[in-house]
C-alpha cells in the first residue's frame, strides 16, 4: 500500500484552540463519529484530551469504548446511538453519558441502572425540528415528569438537555432554538437546576453566540473541514489536519497512475473537475477507478513520486467537494480504512 493519510495532530490542537477560544465560556465536546471523521479515533482523542478537552462525543457505544480505552477514566464521553440492552449495560459500565431521545429508551436505561444498582447519567433530547430522534415537544412534559420520578428513585441523574439542529438556515435554527429554550424551561421548572445545555455543532457554534449555551459539539471545524459554500479556512482560523498522499504506480505516456489505496476511496465524480498537487505543481485528475486514479503527467515523473490529493499546500477536502456540490466530510470519510494513517 503506497497511499497514506498524514494526520497533523499539532494542527488538530491549533484548530481546537481556535474553537475553544471562540466558544468560551462554553466548553468544547469533540465529536469523533466515523472514526474521527476518518482520521483515526484513538490518536485523535489522546491528543484532544492532552490539550485539556474534557468531553468527547462518540456517537455509538463501540466508538465510546475505543475512546475510553485510549484516554482512560477522566474525560466525559457522550453517546447518542444506544440500541439494545447489552449496549446500555456496556455504556453504564464504561461510565458514559447517555443521550436519551425517546421514552422507551429512558425506561430501558432506568431498568438496567436499577438492576445494576447504579445511577445512569442521561442527557434528555428534545426534537427541535430535525425529526432525527428526540422527544417530541408534545411529549416533553411527560418525559420530564418521568425523569423526576426516576431521579428521586436514584436510578437516573439528569446531566443535560440537548438537541441537534440543521444549521442550514438562520431562520430554521432560530425556531429550533426557541423550542430548545422552551424545553430547558420545563426542566428547570421541574426542579433540575442547571443541567448542561448543548445545541450547536461547528457552524452555529462559530457564527452565533446565542447557540453556544454550556457546551458545543464540534467535529468538522476541529478537523479543519470548513462548510461548503461558507467562510474560508483563514476566516475561520482553521486548516485541515489530514493530508492524503498517493504514490505513482506507473507511467504511461503522459498519464500517471497513482494508488488511492482501496475500493472507492476517491469519489469518481471528481474526474475532470479537480487538480491534485504533484512535485511539478497542480495536474488534472483524469480518471478514477476502484483502487487507483490517473492524473496528467509531468517531466521526469517516476514510480514512487508522491501526489497530494488534498491537505496542506493542496486543495482542501471542502475545495474538492465544492466542485461536485457536496461537503468536505463526504471526501474525508471516503478514504479507506485500509489506507495507513500516519501521525505527527
Ligand atoms: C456530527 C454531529 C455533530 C458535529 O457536527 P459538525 O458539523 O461536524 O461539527 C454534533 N452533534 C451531533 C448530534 C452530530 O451527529
Amino acid at each position: 500500500m503506497t497511499s497514506v493519510l498524514h494526520v497533523d495532530l499539532d494542527q488538530l490542537a491549533r484548530n481546537i484552540a481556535v474553537v475553544r477560544d471562540r466558544v468560551a465560556p462554553a466548553a468544547l465536546m469533540l465529536v469523533v463519529k466515523d472514526d474521527a471523521y476518518g482520521h483515526g479515533v484513538s490518536e485523535v482523542v489522546r491528543r484532544t484530551v492532552a490539550e485539556g478537552v474534557g468531553w468527547i462525543g462518540a456517537f455509538d457505544v463501540a466508538t465510546a469504548l475505543q475512546v475510553r480505552r485510549a484516554v482512560g477514566d477522566g474525560p466525559r464521553i457522550f453517546v447518542w446511538m444506544i440500541v439494545g440492552e447489552s449496549a446500555i449495560r456496556t455504556a453504564l459500565d464504561a461510565d458514559l453519558d447517555l443521550g436519551v431521545g425517546d421514552a422507551d429508551l429512558l425506561e430501558e436505561v432506568a431498568d438496567t441502572a436499577r438492576a445494576r444498582g447504579i445511577r445512569a447519567r442521561i442527557h434528555l433530547k428534545i426534537d427541535t425540528g430535525l425529526h432525527r430522534n428526540g422527544i417530541r415537544p408534545e411529549e416533553w412534559t411527560d418525559a420530564v415528569a418521568r425523569v423526576v420520578m426516576l431521579a428521586r428513585e436514584g436510578v437516573v441523574e439528569l446531566a443535560g438537555v440537548w438537541s441537534h439542529i440543521a444549521e442550514a438556515s438562520d431562520e430554521e435554527d432560530d425556531l429550533s432554538r426557541a423550542a430548545f429554550e422552551h424545553a430547558v424551561a420545563a426542566v428547570t421548572d421541574a426542579g433540575f437546576d442547571r443541567p448542561l445545555r448543548h445545541l450547536a455543532a461547528s457552524a452555529a457554534s462559530s457564527a452565533r453566540a446565542e447557540f453556544r449555551y454550556d457546551l458545543v459539539r464540534v467535529g468538522a471545524f476541529c478537523y479543519g473541514i470548513r462548510p461548503a459554500g461558507g467562510p474560508a479556512d483563514a476566516e475561520l482560523g482553521i486548516a485541515p489536519i489530514g493530508s492524503w498522499e498517493a504514490a505513482v504506480l506507473s507511467v504511461d505516456g503522459d498519464r500517471v497512475r497513482i494508488d488511492v489505496g482501496a475500493l472507492d476511496g476517491l469519489v469518481s465524480a471528481l474526474t475532470g473537475r479537480v487538480e491534485v498537487t504533484t512535485p511539478a505543481g497542480p495536474r488534472a485528475l483524469l480518471a478514477v477507478d476502484e483502487v487507483s486514479a490517473v492524473v496528467a503527467g509531468w517531466d521526469g515523473v517516476r514510480a514512487g513520486d508522491v501526489v497530494r490529493i488534498y491537505g496542506t499546500d493542496a486543495a482542501s477536502p471542502t475545495d474538492l467537494a465544492e466542485t461536485i456540490g457536496t461537503i468536505g466530510e463526504e471526501i474525508a470519510l471516503r478514504v479507506s480504512p485500509l489506507v495507513e494513517r500516519r501521525y505527527r
